[in-house]
């Protein structure tokens, strides 16, 4: 599928999981990538040689808060600086923060909707300004099915990934005549970081919902997320795709 050379992407949250697989699978297309992170900077700094070494693309680092206004403004203004362009946006980077909303702070229900959402506006917007001068672009956007189904202790984590699904729909109508796509895969349990802190006893009763019996892996996500970024992908938009061994049924 190596149709989409000279393209630029950026990828929030991509030094691990789900983030990291899909910039493998962009890069597996000849698009440059841009690896955002926060923390994990010597996994980014893995990654970005990985890329190089493995898939020829360019492949550059760009480290930000994207709860942070500034941070996000930053990071894609340094990306178009860096490549000319920014032709591909995927809004991965995401946290929890759970409890019960009857014990739920502030800070816990502010961090997650700033990290989880509010990026997604302060990034697709200057990134948006791009796409359009260039006539073509996809957005992006990994949202949950609990962003679907709900799920007792993440009012906040839900509230931000069923709002990415609002945002996906009408951002993909008011831009569906230039050539851009807006899209939402929305992962079921995968097994990264995020479920690893999971007990045994918490795994066991997610397992009842899944109707495959089983988490998916990084993979899973990323094989679609390479196809939705790809020229092949360009009649589908304001979608919001389950990939979650049946969960969201
Ligand atoms: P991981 O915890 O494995 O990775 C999260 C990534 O996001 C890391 O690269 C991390 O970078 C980055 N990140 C976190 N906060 C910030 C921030 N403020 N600014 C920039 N980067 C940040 O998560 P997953 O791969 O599991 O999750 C990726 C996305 O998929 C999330 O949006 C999540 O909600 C969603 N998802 C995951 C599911 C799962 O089962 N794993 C299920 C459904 C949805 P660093 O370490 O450098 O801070």
């Amino acid at each position: 599928m190596n149709n989409i050379n000279n393209k630029n992407s950026l990828i929030t949250g991509s030094s691990k999981g789900i983030g990291r697989a899909i910039a493998i699978e962009l890069a597996k297309q000849g698009i440059n990538i841009v690896i955002n992170y926060n923390k994990s900077q010597a996994e980014a700094e893995d990654l970005r040689l990985e890329l190089i070494k493995d898939h020829g693309v360019k492949a550059e680092i760009i480290k930000g808060d994207v709860s942070k206004k500034d941070d996000c403004n930053n990071i894609v203004s340094k990306t178009i600086e860096l490549y000319g362009s920014l032709d591909i946006l995927v809004n991965n980077a995401g946290i929890i923060d759970d409890s019960l909303l009857i014990r739920m702070n502030d800070d816990a229900w502010e961090k997650v909707l700033r990290t989880n959402l509010d990026s997604v506006f302060y990034c697709s917007k200057p990134a948006l300004k791009s796409m359009l001068k260039n006539k073509w672009g996809r957005i992006l956007n990994i949202g949950s099915v609990v962003g679907i189904r709900g799920n007792i202790g993440q009012v906040n984590y839900s509230a931000s990934k069923a709002g990415m699904i609002g945002f996906t729909k009408s951002l993909a109508k008011e831009v569906a005549k230039r050539n851009i796509t807006v899209n939402t895969i929305t992962p079921g349990y995968i097994n990264t970081e995020t479920v690893d802190v999971l007990k045994q006893e918490q795994k066991d009763n997610i397992m009842n919902w899944i109707p495959q019996g089983h988490f998916g892996e990084v993979e899973d996500i990323a094989y679609l997320a390479g196809f939705i970024c790809s020229e092949k992908a360009k009649y589908m938009t304001g979608q919001v795709i389950s990939v979650d061994g049946g969960m969201a049924i």
